[in-house]
C-alpha cells in the first residue's frame, strides 16, 4: 500500500472551493486579500545580519541531524527564561518550520488502526497529516460559548482504545482563541490518565492581546506532549523554514530518523541566525513592535466589524486573525458569503469550512495586512454589507 504513497494519497488532499476562490481573485483587479496567514513584516535586521555573518564564517556544511547543539541550547534556554520550564537538549529537534514538526509527530506516532482527535475548526495541515499517516480522524468541535477552547468533558467522551493523540493549537488559527491554565491542566490530566499524546502547535505564542497569556503544554504534560513551534510568525521568518519540536527523548529519536533520511536538516547558517533571534535583545524588541502593530490592527478590525451589519466577530486574544460569524438570516454558506464578498467588495477572506465543517457560518479575516489596505478592505466590506 505504501508503494502508492503519492498516487494514492495526494488525491485525498482537498483544495476545492478555496482554490477556486483564490483563482477567481487572481483574475480580478484591485482585490485586497485578508486571506493570508503570514506576517507582512520583513525579518528583523539583526537576524538577517546574523545569517549573513554565519555564511561568511563558514556555516555552509552539514549539521548534526537533531540540529546545531548551540542552537538547541538556545532553545532550551529560551524555555527556561521565558516560561521557567526545564527542557533537556535531547528533547529538541530542529525542523523546517512547525509544519515539519507536526508532520513528524503524525508519521512517527500514528499508524493505521490509531485515531487522532483534531479540533474543528483547525488549521488545515493536521487532517492532511493524519491521512498520510493513515490514522482515523475524530473531530472535536470548538464552540463559541466555550471561547473556542476544548471542552475537557467532551474530549473524554471521544476517547476510545484507539485514541493515540490529540492536536491542540493555541493561540489558535483560525479563531484567534487562547488557552487558559485550567483547560491546559485538564487536557494534560486527561492525556496522562488515558495515555495519549498531545501534539501542541504553538507558533503564535507571542501574539497575545488584552493581557492574555500563553500556557505551553510541555509545562503541564511534559511526558505526553510533542510541541511544534516556529520562528515563522514570531520573527517574521516564514520563508526561512525554521522551527523545532520538543518531545520526550524517545519520541524525538524516532522523529529524527524520518527527519534525517527523508526530509533533511535545516540550513546551517539559518540555524546560527536562530541563535541570534533567541538571544539578542534587539530581535525581541522587533517582536514586541510587531505585536503592537498587530494589536492596533486587531482593534481597528474589531471596531469596523462590530459596526457592520450581517457580521459579528468573536473577540480574539491571540494570533492575527478575526473569526467572524455570518448573519444566519442571510442564509448564505461560508463559501457563498466569501464569494459574495470577493465579487461585491473585492476582498478575499477564508470561508470557515476550509477549517472543518464546524466552520460553517464563519469566515476568517487575517489582519497580517498593512493598515491602509486593512482600512480600505474594511470600508469596502462595510459599504457592500450595508447594501445587502
Ligand atoms: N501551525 C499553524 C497553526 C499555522 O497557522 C501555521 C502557518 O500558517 C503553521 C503551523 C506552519 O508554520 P511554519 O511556517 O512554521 O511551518
Amino acid at each position: 500500500k505504501r508503494k502508492y504513497f503519492l498516487a494514492g494519497r495526494i488525491n485525498l488532499i482537498q483544495r476545492s472551493k478555496i482554490r477556486e476562490l483564490f483563482e477567481k481573485a487572481r483574475k480580478m483587479e484591485n482585490v485586497i486579500s485578508l486571506g493570508i496567514g503570514e506576517p507582512d513584516f520583513d525579518t528583523p535586521e539583526v537576524i538577517k545580519e546574523a545569517a549573513k555573518r554565519a555564511l561568511d564564517e563558514g556555516y555552509t556544511h552539514y549539521t548534526p541531524n537533531a540540529g546545531i547543539p548551540e542552537f538547541r541550547e538556545a532553545i532550551a534556554e529560551y524555555y527556561r527564561e521565558f516560561y521557567k520550564i526545564d527542557v533537556d537538549v535531547d528533547s529538541i529537534l530542529v525542523t523546517a518550520g512547525a509544519y515539519e514538526a507536526t508532520y513528524l509527530a503524525f508519521e512517527s506516532l500514528l499508524e493505521e488502526g490509531d485515531d487522532v482527535i483534531i479540533p474543528d475548526p483547525a488549521f488545515v495541515c493536521y487532517v492532511e497529516d493524519a491521512k498520510i499517516s493513515e490514522a482515523g480522524i475524530i473531530r472535536i468541535p470548538l464552540r463559541e460559548e466555550n471561547r473556542f477552547r476544548i471542552d475537557p468533558d467532551e474530549l473524554v467522551e471521544l476517547i476510545t482504545k484507539r485514541t493515540r493523540m490529540i492536536v491542540i493549537n493555541y493561540p489558535n488559527n483560525p479563531t484567534g482563541a487562547t488557552l487558559d491554565k485550567e483547560t491546559a491542566k485538564a487536557i494534560a490530566q486527561i492525556a496522562e490518565d488515558y495515555n495519549i499524546y498531545i501534539l501542541s502547535d504553538e507558533p503564535y505564542e507571542h501574539f497575545l492581546y488584552e493581557g492574555a497569556r500563553h500556557y505551553p503544554m510541555i509545562k503541564y504534560a511534559p511526558d505526553n506532549t510533542i510541541l511544534a513551534n516556529s520562528f515563522s510568525k514570531t520573527f517574521a521568518m516564514t520563508g526561512w523554514r525554521l522551527g523545532f519540536a520538543i518531545a520526550p527523548p524517545q519520541v524525538i529519536k524516532d522523529m529524527i530518523k524520518l527527519h534525517a533520511y527523508i526530509i533533511g536538516n535545516v540550513t546551517s547558517f539559518i540555524q546560527i541566525a536562530g541563535i541570534t533571534a533567541l538571544r539578542d535583545k534587539r530581535s525581541w524588541e522587533a517582536v514586541e513592535n510587531m505585536r503592537k502593530i498587530y494589536a492596533e490592527r486587531r482593534k481597528l478590525t474589531l471596531r469596523y466589524l462590530n459596526e457592520m451589519p450581517h457580521i459579528e466577530p468573536f473577540r480574539p486574544k491571540g494570533a492575527f486573525y478575526v473569526w467572524a460569524k455570518i448573519d444566519p438570516e442571510l442564509d448564505m454558506s461560508s463559501e457563498d458569503f466569501a464569494e459574495w464578498l470577493l465579487e461585491n467588495a473585492g476582498v478575499v477572506v477564508i470561508p470557515g469550512t476550509a477549517f472543518g465543517k464546524h466552520g460553517e457560518g464563519w469566515i476568517r479575516i487575517s489582519y497580517a495586512t498593512k493598515k491602509e489596505q486593512l482600512i480600505e478592505a474594511m470600508e469596502r466590506m462595510r459599504r457592500a454589507l450595508e447594501k445587502l
